[in-house]
This record gives structure tokens, sequence and C-alpha cells, in this order.
């Protein structure tokens, strides 16, 4: 059978050395070389020569940065050849690769990117949790793992007590949301698939904050919330305990003494206090300090519109005679914002 080769004579004639090596002397064995390798690699995966193919795959993936060095044209490298060479990087690989002109490392991205989507995580490419279940809560819109869904707080109406007195969080899968057209609309806004890569890496793993008691997206490390100052509680007789509503004096927001939810609030953020206990954790972590210029996004404005200043009593007997219950007071908050009020009943 005739095969016709588009490739030059001497490639060709590499390759014909290699066909015959075992009738040559160790010593001339034909050898690659950065030069050599992608299109005797394109000529070995069109004639199906398996080993020699391997031999190649292996030497692109140890010798990349030479080859990109040379005029080599990396765009005849197909699909499948693509997705083998691929399935070789780890993504601390992909990221030391010196690629200047993008000849391959956005291709490699978008191949970790598939590979971050497999249900079962490779963690010698760097993958310990899956993009594969991750889905958005209809209720408070962020994007969630099952296995660490029941302990990322949701609103209030979707908590719910459980009879130990842990507090769990009941999410709604939001059915509209699609994580292919979300990575579409990452790509139009990040504009390179290494930072959509990475966004998607920081969306899939999760930590634990022993500070706020909670787990939270590797992307949002920095987004640990507090108020630098403690809560004062209001009075209104020096004689008697403190209200237990107050203000925190650093941003005018509420504070209760008592709550059955946590409060996640604060007007500050600091780093999270990650707990690094855990093995997969600690590795977690480990790849989000490396990359972590990368991988963290910026925490979002916080506005406070209401900024408690001052509690008062409200005088009730005058206002409604017949509601009035000398048991039970009534106090205003009053806010700096045009002096609104707030009706707090105790
Ligand atoms: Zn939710
Ligand atoms: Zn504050
Ligand atoms: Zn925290």
């Amino acid at each position: 059978m005739d095969i016709s080769v588009h490739c030059d004579i001497g490639i060709f004639e590499w390759l014909m050395q290699w066909v015959k090596k075992e009738s040559l002397l160790e010593a001339d064995w034909p050898q690659l070389d950065s030069q050599c390798v992608i299109p005797i690699l394109v000529s070995a995966a069109f004639l199906q020569m398996e080993p020699l193919l391997h031999d190649c795959l292996l030497y692109c993936h140890q010798h990349m940065n030479e080859i990109l060095r040379t005029a080599t044209n990396l765009n005849c490298l197909n699909d499948s050849v693509l997705t083998r060479l691929a399935a070789m990087y780890t993504n601390t690989e992909v990221e030391s690769i010196k690629d200047r002109k993008d000849k391959i490392q956005s291709r490699l991205f978008a191949k970790l990117i598939q590979s971050l989507a497999e249900p079962d995580p490779e963690s010698v490419r760097g993958h310990w949790c899956s993009l594969a279940r991750l889905f958005r809560c209809e209720k408070c819109q962020q994007l969630i793992t099952p296995n660490v869904a029941a302990k990322i707080p949701c609103i209030p109406s979707c908590m719910r007590l459980e009879p130990d007195g842990s507090i769990v969080s009941l999410h709604v899968r939001d059915s509209s949301w699609d994580i292919n057209e979300y990575i579409v609309k990452l790509h139009k806004t990040l504009k390179t698939w290494r930072k959509v890569y990475w966004r998607l890496w920081g969306d899939s793993h999760f930590l634990y904050c022993s500070g706020c008691k909670r787990y939270f997206q590797a992307n949002q490390i920095g987004w640990c919330r507090y108020h630098p100052d403690a809560p004062q509680f209001f009075t209104l007789d020096a004689q008697k305990a403190p209200l237990p509503i107050g203000r925190y004096p650093c941003c005018g927001e509420r504070a209760y003494r008592f709550q059955l939810l946590e409060n996640y609030s604060g007007c500050q953020f600091k780093q999270h206090t990650v707990n690094l206990d855990d093995v997969r954790h600690s590795a977690i972590f480990t790849m989000l300090e490396s990359y972590r210029h990368v991988i963290e996004e910026e925490p979002p404005q916080l506005l406070f519109p209401e900024r408690l200043t001052r509690l008062v009593a409200r005088d009730l007997y005058r206002e409604r005679p017949r509601l009035w219950n000398p048991n039970r007071s009534e106090y205003k908050l009053k806010t700096k914002k045009n002096d609104e009020t707030y009706l707090m009943p105790m």
C-alpha cells in the first residue's frame, strides 16, 4: 500500500532511520531535538507510529520551553495530539511555560479546564476538587459544591436548626445557571484561558476558616469580614444591665447580643484563618499561596446605609395611649442618615 507523507526530506530521512534503527549501531540512532520534534510528532501521529509518537510527546513535555524558543509552528498539532500532550501536564507546569507569543499555553490551559471538570479530581495535576458538581444557589447567588453546601450560610429563610443545635443551609439549585455559559462569559471578561482556568480553580476549591467558621471559595481568601471595634450596647438606665441591642462604633451597624444565626457581617475585610489540619486543605492552601496574584478576587465594596447613632426611649403613652403597656417599652433607633428612625420592640 502506498502512503504519501507531507514532510521535508530531512524529516523523512529521520523517520526512515528510526524505522530501521534495529539494524543500526546505537550511536547512530536518530535523536530528537527541539527543532525537529514537532514535524516528527505530526508525521508519527499521521503514520500511527505509536511508540515514536509517545517518545515525541515525552520530549515535548520535558523540553517545551526550548521548543518555544525555536521558530517552530505549533498550530499544526491536532486536538487528539494536544489532548495527549496536555494530559502530561500539571497546572504548575503549564503555568511555568515561557510562551510570550502564546503558541501553546492558552490551549493547554483550556485542556486543564476540561480536566478540572472531570468528576474525579486528579490531585497530581493540582486538582483536589472538581468543577463537575458546582451549582449556583438561586436564593443567595453563591457558587457552591454539594460537599460543603450545608456549611456555607444561605439567606436566613434557608437555614435550619438541627436537633443537635447546629445550623445547616438548604441552598436551592438554580436550574437556569449553566456552567458552559458561565465559562464563555468568564472568557469574555477575563480575555485569557489562563485567567479563566485559575478563576474556575478558585471557584471549585473550598477552604475552612476557623475565624468566621465557614467554608469559603479559595478566590475569596481575603474576604473574612469583621468589625475592628467591639459592639457597644445601649443603656437607658445606668442602674440596669445594658440592652441586648447596640451598634458597632466603627461603622454604625446594628449589633445584637443574642442571635440564633451567626452574624457574618463586618465593615472590614481581612484574610481568612485557614484551618490546615487536613492534608487536602493544606495542599490547596499551598497552591493558593503560590498563585494568589492570579487567583484572588478583590472583595466587594461595602455600603452601610443605616448608621445607628443612638437609642432614645419613645413616649408611647402620648402617641398611642390605648396600646401603651407599662411592661413593654419601645425604643427608637436614631440613625445619622436623614435622621431616620427604626422601631425596635423590646
Ligand atoms: Zn443559598
Ligand atoms: Zn464595623
Ligand atoms: Zn473567615
